[in-house]
């Protein structure tokens, strides 16, 4: 069986797993001494380690070997999301951390539903983070901002806009070895004056499709053509 993965911030020769994880490994993985942990600080490292002793909630684990790993795509990649209400940004936080998204920033837009975001709500959307990147093997942790308005998203060196009637394919413009930032919009659309400004700041508008996707579908749909379609 393969070893549990476990987020530990930093990685040192012998240290204590404590609070959320430590809880997760013990009561639903049931680690006990002896058993071997697969290690990340979600910044590229990794670490063999084993348990050595488990004592009031937490375990201690020595760490038996350690080393740079990358299972990122080519360059970094950032999503602007609109708010969507209820579960939608959780689904596709963890569907995108899944996916490789290097960083998600949540957008406040004209036509949204959800106009702002408890700061809990932001803390359990990097909570979903560390689990879907624990499962999927990442060794890096997505970042979670915002929200900021449509109109603080900066100039970007390579942009991708969601954008029903574009004409333009992902294939047809994205460049995998450049970071790239994609923009999806809320469950009403993005205003043609949102639309304006992102493309003022360097996003292409492209096509998902003839079909009308909900903005959680679009955003796991575009990140997929970008890392997954060019194999990372
Ligand atoms: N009537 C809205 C409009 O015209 O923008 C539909 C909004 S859609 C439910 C939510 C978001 O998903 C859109 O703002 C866009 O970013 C993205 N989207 C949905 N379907 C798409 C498609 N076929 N091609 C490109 N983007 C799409």
């Amino acid at each position: 069986m393969r070893p549990h993965r476990a987020y530990v911030p930093q990685i040192e020769d012998e240290l204590w797993i404590e609070g959320r994880e430590a809880a997760h490994l013990l009561r639903v993985l049931r680690a006990r001494p002896g058993d071997r942990l697969t290690l990340f600080d979600g910044q590229g490292q990794e670490a063999q380690a084993r348990v050595v002793a488990v004592e009031s909630g937490r375990l201690r684990v020595r760490v038996e070997a350690r080393y740079s790993a990358s299972r990122e795509p080519l360059a970094p990649v950032t999503l602007y999301l609109a708010l969507l209400k209820g579960e939608k940004l959780v689904d596709v936080v963890r569907m995108g951390t899944e996916l490789g998204a290097s960083r998600f920033v949540l957008l406040v837009s004209r036509r949204a539903v959800a106009k702002a975001i408890r700061p809990q709500k932001l803390e359990r959307l990097r909570r979903v983070a560390v689990a879907a990147a624990k499962q999927s093997g990442r060794t890096r942790l997505p970042e979670v901002q915002g929200p900021i308005p449509v109109a603080q998203v900066p100039a970007v060196e390579q942009g991708l806009l969601a954008h029903p009637n574009a004409g333009a394919r992902v294939a047809e413009v994205h460049d995998p070895t450049r970071p790239v930032a994609l923009a999806v919009g809320p469950e009403g659309g993005f205003t043609a004056e949102e639309v304006d400004l992102l493309v003022a700041r360097g996003f292409t508008p492209v096509t998902l499709g003839t079909r009308t996707l909900r903005a959680e579908t679009a955003a796991c749909a575009l990140l997929a053509l970008v890392t997954a379609g060019s194999g990372r």
